[in-house]
């Protein structure tokens, strides 16, 4: 998909606004999804369909909430199950209080936002470069990254706002009922801002969401470790979740579903992602 002609003149301010440290912001450009096409080559392949990930089980959750959604009740929830599937998805945390925007409570958690990076390289090195990038109150990351080999790297805390999806197309927010909460959300970074004003107007989805980004260069398969690792941490963040408001983690979308525009995520991933906007698979192992 090629980038609007509104796109590319969002990067080009960007450039401008920090050509003196352009690597690390074209990486952290990519947690709010304007870096380069994601090409058309949809190869499908071998490697997508051997991903054991894909059954028809309904969705987790919805029958065993019940209890008010707070934080305590969700804290309650991780102590059980969710303690133990964290322990097995052995996460890196790397997390800095700069990629940090506010409070999110679980109550607050509606929807799990995937992406792609577009870039290759390690979750780890993703993560350091959104660290290396920005000032106080204008980072960009995602809560996790997940990388081609499958380890998953945590760089914002659950109960932490994560700026990764940016604005959306007017009348997203609607849509998707959420709304920006200036009591909790710290500020729209500049790019945000410079989204607002070419007409992405929405501007809600950080603030009730988790962001999780695949490294994906926009052109491969996805390889059935980082597969398995997604759908492992979606079944984490379920059990997690489970006193929210949806009983669980919240509905996957991705990312171009809040700004049609973007590229993210890559056109290989549409077959996978078209069985999680329906079920949870958690076929993992
Ligand atoms: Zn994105």
């Amino acid at each position: 998909m090629s980038r609007s002609g509104k796109e590319k003149r969002t990067r080009q301010t960007f450039k401008l606004a920090c050509c003196a440290c352009l690597v690390p912001v074209l990486l952290a450009f990519t947690a709010c999804g304007q870096a380069a096409d994601a090409g058309s080559a949809a190869t499908g392949g071998a490697q997508f369909d051997n991903a054991a990930t894909i059954q028809d089980t309904p969705a987790a959750g919805n029958t065993q909430n019940g209890a008010g959604a707070t934080d305590s009740k969700a804290k309650s929830a991780q102590s059980s199950d969710a303690q133990a599937l964290w322990q097995s998805l052995g996460v890196s945390v790397d997390t800095h209080a700069k990629l940090e925007h506010g409070p999110k409570p679980a109550s607050d958690q509606l929807y799990v936002v995937l992406h792609d990076t577009e870039t290759s390289g390690s979750a780890a090195s993703v993560v350091s470069a959104w660290a290396a990038s920005g000032g106080n109150r204008t980072g960009i990351a995602a809560h996790f990254v997940i990388g081609r080999d499958g380890k998953i790297v945590q760089a914002v805390p659950l109960d932490q706002i994560a700026h990764h999806v940016g604005a959306g197309n007017k009348g997203m927010d609607a849509k998707f009922g959420v709304k920006y909460d200036a009591t909790r959300d710290d500020g729209m970074s500049p790019e945000e801002k410079n989204q607002v004003k070419m007409g992405y107007t929405s501007t809600g989805m950080n603030d009730f969401s988790i962001g999780i980004e695949l490294v994906h260069n926009g052109q491969s398969d996805y390889l059935v470790a980082q597969l398995k690792a997604l759908d492992a941490l979606i079944k984490y963040l379920d059990a997690y979740y489970r006193g929210a408001p949806k009983g669980n983690a919240g509905t996957i979308i991705q990312h171009k579903s809040w700004r049609t525009s973007n590229p993210d995520c890559s056109a290989a991933f549409q077959k996978y992602f078209k069985n999680y906007q329906k079920y949870r698979s958690y076929k993992v192992g």
